[in-house]
């Protein structure tokens, strides 16, 4: 596995695969790997010839200066842990190397990023699309995959390739949990042992929510789960159902436990 932090010798090394003619698919990540993250670079290698994963911790998708301090960070485990699955080449850019990357993104996503994170998140997903956008412009992939677990992550970054007319198609992969239900991300490392002992009923509760839905009055069914993980000692910020599409619902939350902040949704 090559590891590569200058956008030239990205570049030549991307000329010299598009010169032979194989897919590239892209995994964005902001490292601190775990078994999500890994079922995203899995997905690329089954359909892509080279599999680069990208790991940078974005500054400018960070509202707040503490969270991004406290990001966790291990980028030797990272390099061990993607060399022993098979991918190919990790990209590990500086912000003066992404910042070089010429940036004419058209932002308009139709207002897919004014809700939920958009709402809570002042300016994250505009840090997001500029980021994603430079990354998909140095690596060019002909794929790139994308957690559900950052399902609205997903669906903007669907249409800013749609409509920037980047010639990739951006695939969803499923949330990865833990035995208990919680969602895998980076920040549960956070997490004191009380907070994460108390983690998991957050999945449990929308997955009531999401069982009882089509028997009950849904707006009641969301405020008594809003009560009860207020009351077990989360602190919600949003708990809702939200569709970015006619055809498909999904129950939509962020709490915060202490200073850690947990995000989850799932299908209706
Ligand atoms: P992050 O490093 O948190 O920016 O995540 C990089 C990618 O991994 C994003 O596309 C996330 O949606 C995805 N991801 C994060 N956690 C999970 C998970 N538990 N299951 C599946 N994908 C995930």
């Amino acid at each position: 596995m090559r590891s590569i932090q200058a956008v030239q010798e990205l570049t030549e090394k991307i000329a010299f695969y598009k010169r032979q003619g194989l897919a590239i698919g892209l995994v964005p990540t902001m490292g601190y790997l775990h078994s999500g993250h890994l079922s995203l670079v899995e997905a690329c290698k089954k359909s892509c010839d080279v599999c680069i994963v990208s790991i940078y911790v974005n500054p400018s998708q960070f509202n707040q200066v503490s969270d991004f301090d406290s990001y966790p960070k291990d980028v030797e485990r990272d390099f061990r842990l993607l060399k022993s699955i098979g991918c190919d080449l990790v990209w590990v850019p500086e912000v003066k190397d992404v910042e070089s990357i010429p940036l004419n993104l058209i932002y308009d996503v139709e207002n897919l990023d004014v809700d939920l994170e958009g709402k809570y998140r002042k300016g994250h997903f505009k840090g997001v699309l500029e980021v994603v956008y430079r990354l998909f412009k140095a690596v060019k992939p002909d794929k790139a995959y994308f957690g559900e677990k950052d399902f609205q992550q997903f669906k903007i970054i669907e249409l800013m390739v749609k409509k920037n007319a980047l010639p990739i198609e951006v695939i969803p992969s499923p949330t990865m949990r833990e035995q208990d239900g919680l969602a895998m991300s980076s920040r549960n490392v956070r997490l004191s042992d009380e907070q994460r002992a108390l983690a998991p009923q957050l999945y449990k509760t929308m997955s009531s929510v999401v069982k009882n839905a089509k028997l009950e009055n849904v707006p009641r069914l969301i405020e008594q789960a809003r009560e009860a993980l207020n009351h077990k000692g989360f602190s919600v910020e949003y708990l809702d159902i939200y569709s970015f599409d006619s055809q498909n619902s999904r129950l939509f939350a962020a709490v915060k436990l202490g200073e850690v902040r947990l995000i989850d949704n799932i299908s209706l």
